[in-house]
């Protein structure tokens, strides 16, 4: 193998005692292809996309083969998942396969989603149909687009084996990179064993890595869970914003690093209601779209519970600091929310007023089930100089504001002739805070179909190309931006694993 061209890995997690992973070379399959190759991604992690999407890439990608310096682990964690405690779950089917350092610095984790079965698959076959593995490539470059942190997609393959689900299914591998795979269930899983001593280093593991602005505060670990809460309010705040429901917000399935993970039943809302839930697997709603918030602080919560031995020498004190910290989720959510809303509908401050106007549209926006997508676009256009206003390059043709919506208007119009920015100002902020094009789950649906049914990945390339420039609206790509018609609407989106 080319040493010159192959990912220059720099493992850190080995070197972390032998209790947080266990060493696992991905299984081999049969007959892998190339779906696709991220080049952008590639180029920002240094990477040979030639090497890529070579046969030795392929190879790589498919787990047929480890790369030189490829230290190949699964990690080990546990979790809450719907509220049920488990304390043993880990990297069933997923293979850390390294860590990069990028063009810019930065670290990241290499890992092969779908590479075969591990200590920790339990009853699992350690594949991943490739649905879900085009749902997740789909979903996450989308959110990245929209500038969400997230995990990203750097490749894609088939591998030529059939999966067994409800059907076969033919068999996908992801090759995700994030900036680490340590979940909240990661510090659960020490914690639950009373293992203080790998809950401290794994703190200062992730300390080094993300929050080494905690190193030198006097509670180092108090600092790293309140790093992490800011980044998990900020994060929710996007989420919600861009009407992003996670649907599987289980403690293993939120990294520490404040990255989106785990695209499962995901889904973008079409027509706005907060109560929406898409998951076949949430019966009970406990992760609908407006719990989101509550469920992450929630989660966080376990996380100062897992850090809270070595938090403070004194045990009321480490509790106090932890309860303090988790708290101040909820001013620093809703400050972020409140402000990312405000800056959506064209304000250039966030107050009281606002956050009023931003409460009043969504409670109309729910009584007329307008979509949530393009109301905020219509918006954007209506607000502004006219650009785009009433002609093919707008949305215009799509959506028109609901009659109900002409008082808000009124108000809102009242409010932005107050504001100093002006009209062109305020439409360029609007229309790059607010999509035209969002991964809407009848497209999503679409490009699986086509390639699962009928082996045409055509129309999944064509979603994902339209999908890295979220803001950029043209007429000709008009099927991308509407709205499911009655008979395309999804209620229902499944994991599939
Ligand atoms: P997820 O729902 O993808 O977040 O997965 C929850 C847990 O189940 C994780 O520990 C996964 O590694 C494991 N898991 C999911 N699917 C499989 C599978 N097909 N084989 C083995 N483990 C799996
Ligand atoms: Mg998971």
């Amino acid at each position: 193998m080319n040493q010159l061209t192959s990912p220059r890995f720099d493992n850190s997690y080995v070197l972390l005692p032998d209790r947080f992973y266990s060493h696992q070379i991905p299984t081999p399959v049969k007959a892998p292809a190339l779906i696709r190759v991220n080049r952008l991604l590639a180029e920002q992690l240094g990477l040979s996309v030639e090497w890529l999407e070579s046969a030795e890439g392929l190879e790589v990608l498919a787990g047929n083969q480890v790369a030189p310096g490829s230290v190949p682990i699964a990690t080990a964690y546990a979790g809450h998942q719907f509220g049920g405690w488990n304390p043993r779950l880990g990297d069933g089917r997923a293979v850390l396969l390294g860590e990069l350092v990028a063009t810019d610095g930065q670290r990241y984790d290499m890992q092969l989603k779908g590479a075969g079965r591990t200590p920790y698959a339990r009853g699992g076959d350690g594949r991943s149909p490739l649905g879900p593995v085009l749902r997740e490539y789909v979903v996450s470059e989308a959110m990245a687009a929209l500038g969400v942190p997230t995990s990203r997609s750097l490749a894609a393959v088939t591998t030529g084996e059939p999966v067994v689900r409800d059907l076969l299914q033919p068999g996908g591998i992801l090759t995700r990179v994030s900036r680490s795979h340590i979940r909240i269930g990661t510090f659960q899983y020490f914690a639950g064993q009373n293992d203080t001593e790998a809950v401290r280093t794994l703190a200062d593991h992730v300390i080094a890595r993300h929050y080494p602005e905690a190193t030198d505060n006097p509670r180092p670990y108090v600092a790293l869970l309140q790093g992490v809460i800011a980044r998990q309010a900020q994060l929710i705040a996007q989420w919600q914003q861009l009407g992003f429901i996670h649907g599987v917000m289980n403690t293993d399935n939120m990294l520490v690093s404040g990255e989106t993970i785990d695209y499962g039943p995901c889904a973008f809302m079409d027509s706005y209601h907060p109560n929406t839930v898409y998951s076949s697997i949430d019966a009970n709603g406990r992760y609908a779209y407006v719990n989101q918030p509550a469920i992450a602080q929630w989660n966080l919560a376990w996380l100062a519970r897992a850090l809270l031995p070595i938090m403070d020498k004194d045990e009321d004190a480490a509790v106090q600091a932890a309860q303090q910290a988790i708290d101040d989720f909820v001013p620093q959510y809703e400050a972020a929310y409140s402000d990312i809303m405000q800056r959506k509908l064209g304000f250039c401050r966030s107050d009281a007023g606002g956050k009023a106007l931003v409460d009043e549209l969504l409670e109309l926006m729910a009584a007329a089930k307008a979509d949530y997508t393009l109301t905020f676009r219509r918006l954007a256009e209506h607000a502004g100089a006219g650009i785009g206003h009433g002609n093919g390059d707008s949305v215009t043709a799509l959506f028109e504001l609901p009659d109900s919506f002409a008082p808000w208007v009124e108000k809102w119009e009242a409010r932005l002739a107050a504001e100093t920015l002006t009209a062109e100002e305020r439409q360029r902020q609007m229309l790059a805070l607010n999509p035209a094009f969002i991964p809407r789950n009848h497209l999503v649906e679409e490009v699986i179909r086509a390639a699962v049914d009928n082996n045409d990945l055509e129309p999944f390339h064509q979603l994902v190309d339209r999908l890295g420039e979220p803001c950029r609206y043209d007429a000709a790509d008009t099927r991308y931006a509407m709205p499911p018609k009655p008979e395309q609407v999804v209620l229902r989106t499944f994991c599939g694993t």
